[in-house]
């Protein structure tokens, strides 16, 4: 129970840049989607909504998984999350926000982080007037995204 004459908490400075960076986008700052960016930082495993929402509502336990995906949505708009949808299966999330490489299991869906150096020249190595050829033909590049594929033996 809140106790109404106890002062809020102060934000921390990571606090305040999630507030900035959802409110910027049109989103309010609320407590389920600061829990949901809480978790997503704090693993490795790029995990589903279904387990973000089971994570989460250790702490939130009247959350409901509608909310875990508006907050999902509200975090990939607001650029501090990914959503890394596969072939088949349920979309995983990646709250890591800086460009990196993935292994993805193609048995278990299972998704990690490479541990390469993010090479932001790639495209230009593939075709050096590829990202020229796509600008004409209507295609704006803004990234690329690489995954190793395999199986966990
Ligand atoms: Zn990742």
């Amino acid at each position: 129970m809140v106790n109404p004459a106890e002062p809020l908490p102060a934000d921390t400075p990571a606090d305040a840049e999630l507030r900035r960076a959802l409110e910027q986008s049109g989103w309010r700052c609320t407590r389920q989607r600061t829990a949901v960016h809480d978790y997503l930082c704090s693993v490795e495993s790029h995990p589903t909504a279904e387990e973000v929402f089971a994570a989460v509502r250790r702490h939130i336990p009247n959350i409901s998984l509608a909310t875990v995906y508006k907050a999902l949505e509200a975090l990939v708009d607001a650029g501090l999350a990914s959503k890394l949808s596969s072939g088949d299966g349920p979309a995983r999330y990646d709250g890591r926000t800086d460009a990196h490489y993935h292994l993805c299991c193609l048995k278990s869906g299972r998704i990690i982080d490479l541990p390469t150096d993010f090479d932001a020249k790639l495209l230009d190595k593939l075709d050096p007037n590829l990202v020229t050829k796509l600008r004409r033909q209507g295609f704006r590049v803004s990234g690329y995204r690489l995954e190793v594929l395999g199986t966990f033996e």
